[in-house]
């Protein structure tokens, strides 16, 4: 018989702007499946779970259909084998602070953040709307990236513009990455044997989109991303912080409408804006490796700022315990890693080289650090996966 409680799925789904990560857990959640379907939109989609295959996907609700059909062929039975469906969403604004059950309250409020995360959350509304459709009857679940920072004080939030701004569009930080920077700070406590509740930890997702988060004794003080994910770190293609007059001069200077400023900012700045070279942290090392000044300057760049960061972030703190690098860059480059901590030993930061090369996860400082430097992979599925399991 299907559907017995105890051998029930949970379905985790990432729907991104032109791409749908899924990943089915068992009820003690291990990974059974995992897989993504690419380039939606484009002639060439394609989805790769056990092998690689071209298809034709025009839009998100296909690659949901795609997806469940895989999943029917090889590990799901019927729709009653699945527990709950678990959906990242990037913005959940100020009232959504916990991972929810969707109705239709919740999709409105994912619906009024479409401003803030335009390249994303619209997207993750099309995966919901499409397995309410498929899979009838089957809870699904929001779990929202901003959601984790909802203990971060008025002090570190508020933007010193008027506060009736505040007030009239909630203009204030928010904070992206949460679902991560949590797996991450819950992973550092285990591997460093100590409670959460006592470590004060920055963490560093360095992907893509890059962000910092300062999290005391398990609750996060202060995070790099704000209003939308543009603001904090130099990232892939965005900017990060900026002075906000560069806005108005380039809509001037350059006759730009708002819209473009926005775009040139989103998609053509960052680590490929400054190096010409690539959003990829990996051709930029190449190409830098080959003397190109523009790519190497992006690497400096991208480095001093998440340095000037943890720096900051360490006063926050009033003094971390651990520094820890996440995400693909973070994850992978130890010479990024080595330039960020790069002469903080007087603040108690020393990382260890050799470790730095060796180790893909676990701490990478010297033993006589007093500030911990680890690397942890991050796994956003397991933790919505988590979620999902606590709430339904
Ligand atoms: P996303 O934010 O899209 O999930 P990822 O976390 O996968 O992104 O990170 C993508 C970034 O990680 C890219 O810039 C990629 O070049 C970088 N990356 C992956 N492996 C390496 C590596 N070995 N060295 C340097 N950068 C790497």
């Amino acid at each position: 018989m299907t559907g017995n409680k105890k051998d029930k799925k949970i379905l985790v789904l990432n729907c991104g702007s032109s791409s749908v990560k899924y990943v089915l857990f068992d009820n003690t959640l291990n990974r059974i499946t995992k897989g993504n379907v690419e380039r939606i939109g484009s002639p060439d989609a394609f989805i790769v779970s056990d092998t690689k295959e071209v298809c034709s996907v025009p839009d998100h609700k296909t690659a949901v259909e795609i997806i469940l059909e895989k999943l029917f062929k090889n590990a799901i039975k019927d729709k009653d084998d699945i527990k709950a469906i678990g959906h990242r969403v990037v913005h959940g604004g100020e009232k959504m602070t916990q991972p929810s059950i969707v109705d239709d309250e919740v999709k409105s409020e994912i619906k009024k953040c479409f401003p803030l995360a335009p390249l994303h959350n619209p997207h993750h509304l099309a995966g919901i709307l499409a397995i309410e459709q498929l899979l009838p009857g089957v809870p699904n679940v929001a779990v929202f990236d901003t959601a984790y920072y909802k203990t971060i004080p008025a002090h570190a939030y508020l933007y010193a513009l008027p506060y009736y701004l505040y007030k009239k569009h909630s203009i204030r930080k928010y904070g992206f990455h949460g679902i991560s920077h949590q797996f991450v700070a819950e992973k550092t406590a285990e591997l460093m044997q100590k409670p959460l509740d006592k470590l004060k930890v920055i963490t560093c997702h360095l992907g893509n989109g890059c962000s910092i988060t300062a999290t005391k004794h398990g609750t996060p003080v202060d995070t790099s991303m704000g209003f939308t994910p543009l603001e904090g770190l130099m990232m892939g293609t965005r900017c990060g912080d900026i002075d906000p007059s560069i806005v108005t001069f380039l809509a001037t200077s350059e006759s730009m409408s708002m819209n473009d400023v926005n775009k040139l900012m989103q998609s053509q700045s960052g680590l490929l804006g400054v190096s010409g070279v690539s959003n990829d942290m990996r051709a930029i090392i190449e190409e830098s490796g080959k003397n190109n000044e523009r790519a190497s300057i992006a690497i400096e760049m991208f480095c001093y700022r998440v340095k000037k960061y943890i720096g900051s972030y360490n006063a926050v703190l009033e003094g971390a315990d651990a520094i820890v690098f996440t995400a693909g860059i973070g994850e992978n480059s130890s010479i990024v890693r080595e330039k960020c901590v790069k002469g903080l030993s007087r603040i108690g930061i020393e990382i260890d080289t050799s470790l730095n090369e060796e180790t893909k996860e676990g701490i990478i400082s010297k033993k006589s650090s007093p500030i911990k430097i680890l690397v942890v992979p991050t796994n956003e599925e397991l933790m919505i996966a988590k979620q999902v399991q606590i709430l339904v």
